[in-house]
């Protein structure tokens, strides 16, 4: 699927609209195909960035428009622009899941692990974000939650610490590992559980970023007051589908 005519359409189209102030990237894209697997989504970007399925407004006055623009259109346009480089470089074929080169990742570059977990990383954030969120998980997933962590409330204070605890730049994140079971862990950079090299390993279904960029325009240094937040925005089906395609 090379030279995919939706994309230069989509870009212009982002491009256009951030211009207007209006930014909703649905062009090509039926609303409804966005939601529907956002595990296989990911997997099936071709390294290219997914249309944000909310404005920019949508999640204020959690996280705030300039913050999500920025965010979006540079940091997150950048790793996969020097993804797609860095895959050309060393001969990676893009029509693969992103997955399988992060699952080898120490094989490859070290702009390769800084972009290719960088674009993983920040489809998988914007998918499991909302603008009206934050209602909790039910079914499976909660369960599943009560089991491994013994109540939802006990989650949130260790997702917390190691959003919090994670020193400079990275992500915290809740996966499933190999047995199953989930699991909170944080990983430095835009390093996450799917590569070979992380400390925790397994598929990660619910992440949140807590590099400065994420935050500092709204939050300056208060890091916490962030992560707090994040909570009120969470898409908590969409993390739920991406807790059933990892368990099935
Ligand atoms: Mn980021």
């Amino acid at each position: 699927m090379k030279n995919k005519p939706s994309n230069p359409s989509r870009r212009e189209f982002l491009a256009t609209t951030a211009k207007a102030g209006l930014t909703v990237g649905l062009v090509g894209t039926a609303f409804s195909d966005l939601f529907a697997h956002p595990a296989q989504k990911i997997a099936g970007t071709g390294f290219t960035q997914t249309p944000l399925p909310y404005a920019y407004t949508a999640l204020e006055p959690h996280i705030d428009a300039r913050t999500m623009e920025i965010h979006y259109s540079k940091h997150a346009a950048a790793y996969a622009s020097n993804l797609r480089d860095a895959a050309k470089e060393e001969g990676v074929d893009t029509a693969q899941p992103l997955e399988n080169v992060l699952g080898s990742i120490s094989k490859y570059s070290t702009k390769m692990r800084n972009n290719g977990g960088g674009h993983y990383n920040h489809e998988l954030f914007w998918s499991i974000l909302q603008p009206v969120g934050g209602t909790g998980p039910v079914g499976p997933l909660l369960s599943a939650i009560q089991a491994s962590f013994g109540s939802y409330d006990a989650f949130v204070v260790q997702f917390e610490a190691a959003a919090k605890t994670r020193f400079g730049s990275g992500w915290a994140w809740l996966l499933v590992d190999a047995s199953g079971k989930l699991v909170v862990s944080s990983t430095p950079n835009q390093d996450n559980p799917l590569m070979d090299v992380a400390e925790v390993k397994g598929t990660p279904i619910l992440g949140l970023d807590v590099w400065e960029h994420a935050y500092y325009l709204n939050y300056q240094n208060r890091r916490p007051d962030y992560i707090t937040a994040f909570w009120k925005v969470v898409n908590w089906k969409a993390v739920a589908d991406r807790f059933a395609a990892a368990t099935t």
